[in-house]
This record gives C-alpha cells, sequence and structure tokens, in this order.
C-alpha cells in the first residue's frame, strides 16, 4: 500500500559514500566474530492478547553491540548480512538462543511461542525446514510455540524457491505469520495462497492511526481480511491507550509496541514476566500472566 518511512536521525555532517562502504565491509566481515564474542545478543518483546492482556508471548530482536560502532542496528546490519551467506548462521543464532528460552519457560509452567524473524535467503534455502527440525527436537520444543515472521516482499521475491520451504514449515507445525503487512506491493488476494496462520500490521499504521483517518481505514480493513481468512491478526507499533482501545473495538487479537514493553534484553525480560506472573494455586501448568 505504501513504503514505510523511517525518520532519519539528525546528523552533525552526513557520511560520505566511502565512510557508508567502510562501516558496511566492516559489519560484514566482522560479523561472524561478532557473534562467537559475545557481541550479539537477542532482545525480547512480549505480545499480549486483546482484549485480556495476557501475555502470549515474545518476539526475538536481534542486537549488536559494536566495540567501535557503539550500539548497531538491525535495520542496518542483516540487510548487510544478508547480501553476504551468513545470514544462515544469524537465522540459527537467533532461533537456537529463542528455542532455548522457551524451553526454560515450559520447564516453569508458562506455555509462551517465540517469533523469529526470516530473512529472503533463508526462505530460499531448501535445507532450513531440516535445521528448524532439529532445533527443535534438540530443545524439546513443540512446533506451535515457534513463529516465523517473514515479509510479504521476502516471499515474493521468489515465491518459487519461498512456497515450498514455507509449505514444509507449516506441514511441521510451525506458526508462520506475515510481517510489515500493508507495505509490500503483494495483491490481497495472494495472502490466500500462502500458507500462513497470522498478519503483523505494519507500525507505520498503527502509528498513524491516532491522527490520519487514512491509516485508521487500512488498520481496519487488515483486521477484516485477516479475520475473514481466518488468520490471527497482530499489531505492531503499540506506543498509546488510544491505540491499543481502538484495535480492542476493532477487534484485533494481539498486541506488541511501548505501551506494553520495548524490546528488553534477557535478564531484563525475564524479571519483567516475573513481575506479571501469577501462579494459580495448585496448577503449576496454569500460570496465568498478566499486564
Ligand atoms: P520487525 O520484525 O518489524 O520488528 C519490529 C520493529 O519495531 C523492531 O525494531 C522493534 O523494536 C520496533 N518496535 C516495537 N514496538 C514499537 C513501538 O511501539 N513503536 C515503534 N516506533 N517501534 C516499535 P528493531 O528491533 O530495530 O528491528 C528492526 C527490524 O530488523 C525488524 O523489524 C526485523 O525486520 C529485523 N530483524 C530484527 N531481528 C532480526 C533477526 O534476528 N533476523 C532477521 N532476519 N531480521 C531481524
Ligand atoms: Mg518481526
Ligand atoms: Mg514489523
Ligand atoms: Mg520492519
Amino acid at each position: 500500500v505504501r513504503a514505510t518511512s523511517e525518520a532519519e536521525p539528525l546528523r552533525a555532517y552526513a557520511p560520505s559514500m566511502g565512510q557508508i562502504f567502510l562501516r558496511r565491509f566492516q559489519l560484514v566481515t566482522q560479523f561472524r566474530s561478532a557473534l562467537e564474542t559475545g557481541q550479539v545478543s537477542i532482545h525480547y518483546q512480549p505480545k499480549v492478547a486483546l482484549p485480556s492482556r495476557q501475555v502470549v508471548g515474545a518476539e526475538a530482536l536481534v542486537r549488536w553491540k559494536h566495540p567501535e560502532f557503539g550500539r548497531v542496528d538491525p535495520d542496518e546490519f542483516v540487510p548487510a548480512v544478508e547480501a553476504t551467506g551468513l545470514v544462515d548462521v544469524l537465522t540459527d543464532f537467533v532461533m537456537d538462543k529463542a528455542l532455548d528460552r522457551v524451553r526454560r519457560w515450559i520447564d516453569r509452567g508458562l506455555r509462551m511461542s517465540i517469533a523469529v524473524n526470516l530473512s529472503v535467503r533463508t526462505l530460499a534455502d531448501e535445507e532450513f525446514p531440516d535445521r528448524v527440525a532439529a532445533a527443535l527436537l534438540k530443545h524439546a520444543v513443540p512446533p506451535e510455540l515457534l513463529t516465523f515472521e517473514l515479509t510479504e516482499s521476502g516471499v515474493m521475491a521468489d515465491p518459487e524457491r519461498a512456497l515450498p520451504v514455507l509449505r514444509r514449515l507449516h506441514t511441521m507445525g510451525v506458526v508462520l505469520a506475515v510481517d510489515d503487512f500493508g507495505t509490500g506491493y503483494s495483491s490481497l488476494a495472494y495472502l490466500r495462497q500462502l500458507p500462513v496462520d497470522e498478519v503483523k500490521i505494519d507500525k507505520s499504521f498503527v502509528l498513524g492511526m491516532g491522527t490520519d483517518l487514512g491509516d485508521m481505514a487500512v488498520v481496519r480493513s487488515i483486521v477484516e481480511l485477516g479475520h475473514s481468512l481466518s488468520l490471527t491478526v497482530v499489531a505492531e507499533g503499540v506506543e498509546d491507550d488510544a491505540a491499543r482501545d481502538q484495535l480492542v473495538s476493532m477487534g484485533c487479537d494481539v498486541a506488541q509496541g511501548y505501551l506494553i514493553s520495548r524490546p528488553l534484553s534477557e535478564e531484563r525480560f525475564e524479571a519483567w514476566l516475573r513481575a506479571r506472573t501469577v501462579q494459580v494455586r495448585g496448577a503449576r501448568d496454569e500460570t496465568v500472566l498478566t499486564l
């Protein structure tokens, strides 16, 4: 429908093409050792059901604390890494950490799912479903507690190769979500052909909903479309009560955003969870989470 517009941060000076190229080159060549030396970590952002506010899971978002550049955003280094063969290493790293987390939650009686973002390259890798099966087995996590988020453009880049991979993942019982929905160019009819279970409304529409009637209309129609295709509808970028209330009135199923929590380090996310856990008397398996 339209492209996401992220505001550019103010800069004292604009870096030259040479500087941009050099930095990108450094990020790509240093990525593997960054993984090995603990510079790369996963942050977790909760997803809550509407209107109950029960915590249903979290999205795993990668973070890189670079010794020279400081914090490097995934929007910068993921595309750079993606252009090389290294993105598999990233995906496997995130999946392994994420499933280890889910296993720990299960051991405490918490049934929460984890969402991992997939890049275009991974969708074209016919061996990926085997690695997913091995990772689920290794951590003894049931497939329905793992969600993969893929973008429309990721699927549309090479549907011939992506579709068989998606079908295999879906057959295994893994949950598939279309991320940033509404920003791509694929037709809504195409969504029907994809083996997906969930749509995530792009945050640009959710953020604009309070001030822009057009954004409001887009959000409403994605909720309706999603439900008419029996999909779970998730809104990202929920920053205030007004947006949450609007989404509840539209019947949106799940909310994610700064209103609920920013993405948190593993330790801080666990503390956040503990503060919201209500143990149901005598039923270890029925731990209830509320905001
Ligand atoms: P995404 O998957 O659409 O993730 C949502 C982004 O929105 C995250 O940015 C998150 O921090 C941000 N966000 C969450 N709630 C709010 C809110 O209420 N307001 C606003 N303004 N923003 C919010 P982040 O962490 O910088 O990640 C950016 C993108 O990088 C992700 O977009 C995803 O496409 C990609 N990414 C992150 N981790 C991975 C990964 O492990 N693998 C791959 N392939 N891509 C990743
Ligand atoms: Mg995502
Ligand atoms: Mg998104
Ligand atoms: Mg995004």
